[in-house]
């Protein structure tokens, strides 16, 4: 797609329950010339060369050229190797899973990407005996997708899929849930960061997502912009049936709102979880109102004061994610540094190959995880 600029390339996780990345190397990659960037990766496309490179940001991440069909391989067929864009890869590195933190929870779950990440990253560290990875699937059949991909990547043994239940509606004193030290929230969202989707024009970017602690700063404002062409009007229904039309900025902005609401509460549910240290909270929006004001709202919480929640700070977090250059809005953080450079944002057409995506991680100290049963 043009208006995307460079070709995207394919983000490739090795799946460390089942290969490395020198395996992968020497079999699925073999042939494939190695280049020190994604720069270059991207530029393949024009040359039709096979190119690979490491990623420097997120561990067992490649990206190779655009166009290339990894869907057939044994390696994609095995699960040794996910297809994951690396934005998407942030939250279960950026939240750091670890043996001693306990059971993890991932709110939402399907198709099971991140679920299947956190596994991996523990089974790294080495899963502590009896630990569980709770995976909440609000939707019957999205869930069968998520079962279907926790058992192709082998993270069946440490996993227990809710299908069907509403996360929003667990109980966090619950003891089945008292050994739970982490969670992943990557709840719904208007999508708007996903490449190829053009249903979010450029004109609702944020006006400056830059970084705050970084020289190495990127701002939407050098991107190009394109204002498309005017968009048909929209209904919007009441609940009392009653349809108004609206134009369609109106109607973006409703649902916006409506999305805000529910993933605050899903992140305040979150929050309250007793042995809770670490919740990491995503979404694959450019929006605002859908990233940066949900952490900001969470965080001026009465619960969040009383429990001690703060945002995982850019100087305490994960190597990869400490040198992301792309920070939260300042503005939509109400001019707090310290939050929007916590927040970790990724652009779509920056020319860093990745989705439009979102992400900022919430932390305590106080707690001592008790047994899980
Ligand atoms: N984390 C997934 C991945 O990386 O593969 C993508 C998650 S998708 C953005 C959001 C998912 O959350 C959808 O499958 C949706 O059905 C589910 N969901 C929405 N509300 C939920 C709730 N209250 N409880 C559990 N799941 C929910």
């Amino acid at each position: 797609d043009a208006e995307l600029g460079p070709a995207h390339p394919r983000w490739i996780r090795v799946n460390s329950l089942k290969s490395t990345v020198d395996e992968q190397l020497d079999t699925t990659f073999k042939g494939f010339e190695m280049v020190p960037t994604v720069e270059e990766v991207m530029a393949s496309a024009s040359t039709g060369k096979k190119v690979i490179c490491l990623d420097g940001n997120v561990p067992n991440l490649i990206a190779a050229s655009p166009g290339v069909d990894f869907t057939r391989t044994a390696a994609y067929k095995s699960g040794a190797i996910i297809l994951q864009d690396k934005a998407s890869c942030f939250p279960a590195y950026l939240l750091d899973p670890r043996p001693e933190d306990g059971d993890i929870i991932d709110a939402c779950s399907a198709p099971g990407n991140k679920t299947t990440h956190l596994a991996g990253i523990l089974h790294e560290r080495g899963f502590a005996e009896g630990r569980r990875i709770f995976a909440f699937e609000k939707d019957k059949h999205r869930a069968k997708t998520l079962n279907k991909m926790v058992r192709a990547a082998g993270s069946d043994k440490v996993t227990v899929i809710r299908a069907g239940a509403d996360f929003l509606k667990t109980d966090p004193n619950s003891p089945e849930f008292r050994g739970v030290g982490a969670l992943l929230l990557d709840p719904s969202c208007s999508g708007s960061g996903i490449v190829g989707r053009d249903d979010t024009p450029e004109f609702h970017l944020p006006s400056a997502v830059s970084s705050t602690t970084s020289n190495n700063t990127t701002t939407s404002k050098n991107l190009k912009r394109k204002r498309p062409p005017s968009p048909p009007p929209a209904v919007l229904v009441d609940d009392d049936g009653a349809e108004t039309v609206v134009s369609s900025e109106q109607a973006l902005q409703s649902r916006l709102k409506a999305l805000a609401s529910f993933q605050l509460a899903i992140l305040l549910h979150a929050l309250a979880f007793p042995a809770a240290t670490k919740v990491s909270y995503s979404t694959c929006s450019i929006h605002a109102v859908e990233n940066e004001a949900v952490v900001l709202a969470a965080l001026h919480s009465p619960l969040a004061r009383a429990r001690g929640w703060r945002v995982l700070a850019r100087d305490q977090q994960v190597r990869g994610m400490r040198e992301w250059p792309v920070r939260g809005d300042i503005e939509s953080c109400d001019g707090d540094a310290v939050v929007a450079g916590a927040c970790v944002r990724a652009q779509r057409e920056d020319g860093r190959g990745v989705m439009g995506f979102f992400v900022a991680c919430f932390v305590r100290d106080d707690t001592t995880i008790v047994g899980g049963d």
